[in-house]
């Protein structure tokens, strides 16, 4: 089955009488949750997604006045049969310790507001998919006689959201690869700075080398099994999920305080935040328009605007974490909101160039008195862009996806001023280090492997 064809099963249903199944975009799978989270992929190298999606009511949603009652109404669905179904409130309450805050911006016309996702531990939104996923495994997984082995290749951000997600966790280890020299130093310290779970790799090579040697180990069947190695992917569904979840407490609580339905403006990469905002559209949220903003890597913006679907090796810009060529998670979104054709009378999308994103760092400092981060910066460009009808029309939150202060060797020099470090960051800046040093092979992978963990 081509992906573009879904299932004719995939209807809407209330989803109180079974259990919830999640099936391969590629057909050829279905599982349950559990079992979706162990594997991160499917075996047919298609992506998780639920069968069947719940309506959820924005009026039962609303009125929700417990504590974390929301994040549960939404969840809970989705949890329906798995063994960890009663553990939900815990999972909650640890993946969402920390702020979000909407704050409404000082624009002349329209409304609009900032979603900030980058008050976790490693000032990124990937913080809040890495602690959930980080909160299920080790309820599903962990094992403190033969604990499970997250291997994780970053190019600087993913690996320290997953380090700290698993930081401590009993029965969990994690070992983190990035390229030596690579990444920026406090993206090197936010790698290095864990518990004696994690396991800090400098790999003299790029970062092409790292994930070459996670992809070896994991297909390795006697080093696999004798480590338990998993990955934390972000295509994992795990990671989905809970994203959905700030868009559900942001347009709700917008649609409590102005009876309207905000749109959102995303900065996109790999499309899992975008994805997300979809979902918790297509369950009924109050979600207005989405736009999908990119940097150069404009692969989204050429498929919705009539190209072919055409994979490409990705360019560097300042919003490094959006540099992504292959955007795994536009599978999902075909899955769910059909072709292209369909899907541009469903999203729309911008791409955005580094003299723009640039421009935007001083322009919002100057307006707004805020530092933004490169890729925060492509967002307010995209919201900058829009007519005066779009504003006026409806009301719009951008996304903020990180911390200025993790990118201020470029946001500095553009706003001629030191960004404060978050209590978060400073806190971890404060840690000490520990890094392991190896050369790009699976010899000393497998040494270093045996001397910390064997
Ligand atoms: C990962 C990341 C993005 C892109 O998010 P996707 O879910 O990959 O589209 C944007 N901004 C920051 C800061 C990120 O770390």
């Amino acid at each position: 089955m081509s992906i573009m064809d879904k299932p004719d099963e995939f209807t809407r249903r209330l989803h109180r009488d079974s259990k919830m199944k999640f099936v391969s975009t590629r057909g050829g799978e279905s599982v349950d949750l559990d079992t979706a989270l162990v594997q991160g992929i499917a075996s047919d190298g298609g992506l998780f997604l639920p069968d069947v999606l719940p309506i959820l009511s924005v009026e039962a949603l609303s009125e929700e006045s417990s504590e974390r009652g929301l994040e549960k109404a939404f969840l809970a669905p989705f949890f329906e049969g798995s063994s960890i179904a009663s553990q939900l409130d815990e999972i909650i309450a640890e993946t969402f310790s920390f702020e979000i805050p909407k704050i409404k911006l000082p624009v002349e016309n329209g409304r609009c507001d900032l979603l900030e996702l980058f008050h976790g531990p490693t000032a990124a939104f990937k913080d809040i998919g890495a602690g959930f996923l980080a909160a299920c495994l080790s309820r599903i997984e962990g094992d403190e006689a033969q604990p499970l082995t997250i291997l994780v290749a970053t190019s600087g951000d993913t690996g320290g959201a997953v380090a700290a997600a698993f930081n401590e966790r009993p029965g969990m280890r994690v070992v983190v690869l990035y390229p030596d020299g690579m990444v920026s130093d406090r993206q090197a310290h936010q790698l290095t700075c864990w518990s004696d779970n994690v396991l800090s790799l400098a790999v003299n090579g790029t970062f092409d080398d790292c994930q070459a040697i996670v992809k070896t180990a994991l297909a390795d069947a006697s080093l696999s099994a004798k480590h338990r190695f998993s990955s934390a992917n972000s295509i994992n569904i795990g990671r989905l999920l809970p994203q959905a979840i700030y868009y559900a407490n942001a347009s709700i609580a917008h649609w409590q305080e102005t009876g309207n339905k905000p749109g959102f403006v995303i900065p996109t990469g790999n499309l899992g935040n975008a994805f997300a905002c979809f979902l918790a559209r297509e369950v009924g949220l109050p979600i207005g328009d989405i736009v999908l903003v990119t940097n150069a890597n404009r692969i989204i913006n050429d498929y919705l605007g009539g190209a072919e679907w055409a994979p490409r090796t990705s360019v560097q810009t300042l919003a490094s974490a959006m540099d992504v060529g292959n955007p795994s998670n536009m599978e999902r979104l075909r899955f769910v909101g059909g072709d292209a054709m369909e899907l541009a009378k469903k999203v729309e999308s911008l791409s955005v160039t580094d003299e723009e994103i640039t421009q935007q760092i001083a322009q919002n400092y100057q307006d707004w008195g805020i530092a933004t981060c490169p890729h925060t910066a492509t967002a307010t460009f995209a919201w900058r862009k829009l007519s005066d009808a779009a504003r006026m029309e409806q009301d719009w939150i951008l996304v903020a996806t990180a911390h200025a202060a993790k990118f201020e060797q470029i946001v500095e020099p553009i706003i001629g001023s030191t960004v404060k470090l978050p209590t978060e960051l400073a806190e971890i800046l404060e840690k000490p280090s520990r890094v392991e040093k190896i050369d790009a092979s699976m010899g000393a992978f497998e040494q270093v492997l045996e001397r910390r963990f064997g």
